[in-house]
């Protein structure tokens, strides 16, 4: 039988690697920073103590190939990594694995020239840089870019952009941004209207107009005017009119990487509910003793078992080289919807605690609740995943091969 759901030595070895230098070296961290939460040297100071431990521990960068000073890592391995690491609010961003850093690596290495890695990447990869991904614009709707108003225009060697973008994560303080503009007037096909470019920051015609405040506060999502930006036709990325193409190779393995993080806070959602079920007491026993207790805690559990199910099958469909799309489309959906479902039966389950902010489950919620628009809306993986099963038993009788294509 080919099929081993145990990870080898090595990768149990690396997981216990993770989990304990987020014991060791992260939480502390965290704690000076919660415990300072307006002083951004703290911040800055704990940031840079817990990269150079991620270095010193051969945890930096598991993602990216080792001539990078990455640690090569597949996407099952990486799942393993990202899903430990994200147990910890700062734990992908010390290993250098967290987004949009993480999905502009994948794209440069793949889409970018040798001065173009050489001068993007490596900073990126050595941490002496950020970036971010511009692609969402206010005044049209996010999930088709073919409605992209953001524009450039040749002009001799340059390109002359303007357009208006928000919720850029990563903005402020990135070194350049990996912007989605329009370039083709008339394409043969409406996804081949738009082109990438690498922008660097700052900019004459790049303005941070404001971090737009959320539903969880400020975390550095950004509105940027751009005005008459003038780049050069050299820091286009990938072909004139590829920009979607790029855009889709980013997101699939983007998306998944979100759901391993997913998994983690998940799993700390259910851990936190579990330990507080077993600790209340009320009418007579525990809550742990309660049906109506076991019932949030027995779906939550399936649930999990399930996102970590369809991560890893997805995880090894790009691993094998294989058709990944549906799967990590049917992932994204149901991790994403799974976690705001497990953490906030975590909430229900510790009352007013839950909805204080004196455990991580408030906040949690908050930054969960992004997960199910953002990178392809419920409704859009839902309409893709419901095309691809009608075109498979059209096709072939049989849904079979739109449902994971298992051997059952
Ligand atoms: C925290 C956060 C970080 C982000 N970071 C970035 C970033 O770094 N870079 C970037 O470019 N963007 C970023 N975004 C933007 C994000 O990618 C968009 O929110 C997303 O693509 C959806 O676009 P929209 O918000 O314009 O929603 P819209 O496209 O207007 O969609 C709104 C709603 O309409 C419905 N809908 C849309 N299409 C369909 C359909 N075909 N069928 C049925 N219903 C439909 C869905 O319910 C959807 O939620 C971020 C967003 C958030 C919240």
């Amino acid at each position: 039988m080919a099929i081993d759901f145990s990870f080898p030595e090595e990768t149990q070895h690396l997981i216990a690697k993770v989990r304990e230098f987020c014991d060791s070296v992260v939480r502390p961290a965290e704690e000076k920073i919660g415990s300072a939460p307006d002083d951004r040297e703290v911040l800055v100071s704990q940031i840079i103590r817990m990269r150079k431990a991620a270095l010193e521990a051969g945890l930096w960068l598991p993602h990216m190939p080792e001539e990078y000073g990455g640690m090569g890592l597949g996407h099952v391995e990486m799942a393993a990594v990202s899903s430990e690491a994200a147990k910890t609010r700062f734990g992908p961003y010390a290993l250098n694995a967290q987004a949009p850093d993480e999905g502009n690596m994948h794209t440069l290495l793949h889409w970018a020239t040798p001065d173009q890695k050489e001068r993007y990447l490596k900073p990126l990869c050595n941490g002496t840089s950020r970036s971010c991904f511009a692609m969402t614009e206010p005044d049209v709707a996010g999930s088709d870019p073919t409605l992209i108003q953001t524009h450039a225009v040749r002009d001799g060697d340059d390109w002359v952009i303007n357009g208006h973008k928000w919720f850029i994560s990563g903005a402020a303080g990135a070194k350049f941004a990996i912007l989605i503009a329009r370039t083709e007037v008339d394409p043969e096909i409406p996804q081949a209207a738009n082109s990438a470019f690498i922008v660097d920051i700052p900019s004459e015609g790049w303005e941070i107009v404001r971090d737009i405040h959320t539903m969880s506060g400020g975390h550095n999502h950004c509105e940027i005017r751009i005005k008459d930006l003038r780049v050069p036709d050299s820091q286009m990325l990938g072909g004139p009119g590829q920009g979607h193409l790029l855009g889709q190779a980013r997101l699939g393995p983007a998306r998944l990487a979100h759901c391993m993080r997913w998994i983690g806070q998940a799993e700390t959602a259910l851990n936190l509910m579990v330990e507080r079920a077993i600790s209340r007491y009320a009418h007579g026993s525990m809550l742990a003793e309660k049906q109506g207790i076991q019932w949030l805690i027995a779906d939550s559990t399936m649930e999990l078992y399930q996102c970590k199910l369809m991560v890893l099958h997805a995880a090894y469909k790009i691993d094998r080289g294989e058709d990944f799309k549906s799967e990590v489309s049917m992932a994204k959906h149901f991790v994403a919807n799974s976690l705001n479902r497990i953490i906030d039966r975590a909430i229900q389950v510790h009352g007013a605690l839950g909805y204080s902010t004196d455990t991580p489950l408030a906040g949690m919620m908050t930054q969960a609740r992004w997960a199910r628009f953002a990178d392809g809306a419920d409704e859009v993986h839902q309409w893709r995943i419901a095309m691809r099963t009608i075109e498979a038993y059209t096709k072939t009788g049989s849904v079979t091969s739109a449902a994971g294509d298992l051997p059952l």
